[in-house]
């Protein structure tokens, strides 16, 4: 039994098994876009520790970061005392983030905790508690996340769910939308809203409107521009919060600090997570100072958040992706994944969609290329195939039959070549080739 093998079983004596699990593999060490497993072997990062990693992983200066404030100061909790790095991140993300006027921000640990606290606001700001989420939304796993969350697999059992949380259809394309124009789509998504407000909840109810602009876990789905501008109207109109969640879409991952950047829709809420802290647990709530003030004290935070050592590998995060560039790095990476993409699909059939922003770029696989066959087998066998050869990936999508990519933007165009050229070999061996432009394509 190689150490891989022995770690795992380890773990499924004394690791709960709803801790999930998306394969055998183990990690050793790691390094820009590289990680090595237990038993030396290296493999291509294109999961990037699903979306954290955009600054690669052990970034030298951010590994020095946390060297030298972990030396000097640890924790005394922003409850107790106030620290340099705290303060020190909060400048700078209410700069990389405008909100409109003066903003101001909250730190937290997880994803899920900046989602929870938004919405604390929201709740506060407006009076009001109704909340409107989106059909294959992802926003986290604790009782209040996980009502937002979509995916009932992420949930099952997990209830009671909280009150006043409403779901609406994620604007998109559906299989049966072939003939409708991205337009026709926004209008007809948009009075959906506005009967939402008339048979389901009345506005003047609605706390605030969460959305992904780009679903991660949903699959890349990538919202219109149209349509996120007629949300921020609707919610200019009705007085309701906007919420952008931008835990997997921030930090350069589409070519900008937020992905708000690419729609000009500011929203009054951003949460960030993920890539901030180039690998240790940091989170953001960053928004208008006119709404993130109408809180009452101690309704917010908690003893770790914001923790001296994760905002010292924030702030070093956030001036790596200055200097490496990685905006305009993203924006290369995600032209090579989409070309690449875009030819393997002109070859197979079952690759139905090939969709994101920036280096966010995803292709999602039907069986036989039919749209009511999501092809979640196939996907889990490319995706192992793939691991095989040394390439690490994972899915996404409400069927799991979306290929994502994660990738570090600081890997070498060397290295994304090589995992480009195993996912496309691995995908026409196992998916096949077949005449290009085959039925039921969108
Ligand atoms: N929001 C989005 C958009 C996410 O992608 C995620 C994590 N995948 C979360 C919230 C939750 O973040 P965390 O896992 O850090 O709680």
């Amino acid at each position: 039994m190689g150490r891989s093998d022995e770690l795992v079983r380890r773990r499924e004596e004394v690791v709960c098994r709803g801790v999930g699990r998306l394969s055998t593999m183990t990690a050793a060490e790691a390094r820009g876009a590289i990680i090595v497993d237990a038993d030396g072997r290296e493999f291509i990062d294109f999961a990037g520790g699903i979306g954290v990693l955009n600054v690669g992983h052990s970034d030298s200066e951010v590994v020095r970061a946390i060297q030298e404030q972990a030396a000097a100061l640890q924790h005394t909790c922003i409850h107790v005392a106030t620290y340099e790095p705290y303060v020190a991140l909060c400048e700078k993300l209410v700069e990389l983030f405008p909100h409109g006027g003066r903003a101001k921000a909250m730190l937290v640990s997880t994803g899920a905790e900046a989602v929870e606290n938004a919405i604390k606001i929201a709740r506060q700001a407006t009076g009001r508690t109704g909340v409107i989420c989106f059909t294959g939304a992802f926003h986290g796993r604790t009782t209040l996340c996980a009502t937002l969350t979509s995916k009932v697999d992420y949930k099952k059992g997990c209830g009671a769910f909280m009150p006043d949380v409403y779901r609406l259809p994620f604007p998109r394309r559906a299989p049966t939308d072939a003939e409708l124009s991205e337009g026709e789509i926004v209008e007809r998504e948009l009075a959906r809203l506005r009967s939402a407000f008339r048979d389901t909840i009345a506005p003047a109810d609605v706390a605030t409107i969460i959305i992904e602009l780009i679903q991660g876990e949903g699959g890349f789905n990538v919202a219109p521009k149209a349509y996120i501008r007629g949300l921020r109207e609707m919610c200019d109109e009705h007085e309701i919060v906007l919420i952008f969640d931008e835990v997997q879409t921030a930090f350069a991952r589409t070519g900008r600090w937020a992905a708000s950047e690419h729609y000009g829709v500011v929203p009054d809420l951003s949460t960030l997570a993920k890539s901030m802290g180039g690998g240790m647990p940091i989170a953001a709530v960053v928004g208008k100072a006119e709404v993130m003030d109408r809180v009452s004290p101690g309704t917010l935070g908690g003893t770790y958040g914001g923790n001296p050592v994760a905002c010292a590998a924030a702030l070093a995060t956030i001036s790596q992706i200055e200097r490496l560039g990685l905006n305009e790095r993203a924006i290369e990476v995600g032209d090579a994944i989409r070309s690449r993409f875009d030819a393997l699909r002109a070859r197979v059939p079952a690759i139905t969609d090939v969709r994101g922003l920036g280096a966010m770029v995803a292709m999602e696989l039907h069986a036989d290329a039919d749209l009511d066959r999501p092809a979640t087998a196939l996907v889990r066998e490319i995706i192992d195939g793939c691991r095989g050869r040394g390439l690490l990936l994972i899915a996404a999508g409400l069927e799991s039959n979306v290929i994502r990519v994660l990738c570090p933007l600081v890997i070498t165009d060397e290295q994304l070549e090589r995992g480009l050229s195993i996912l496309e070999e691995e995908t026409l061996r196992r998916a096949g080739a077949g005449v290009a432009g085959a039925a039921g394509r969108h």
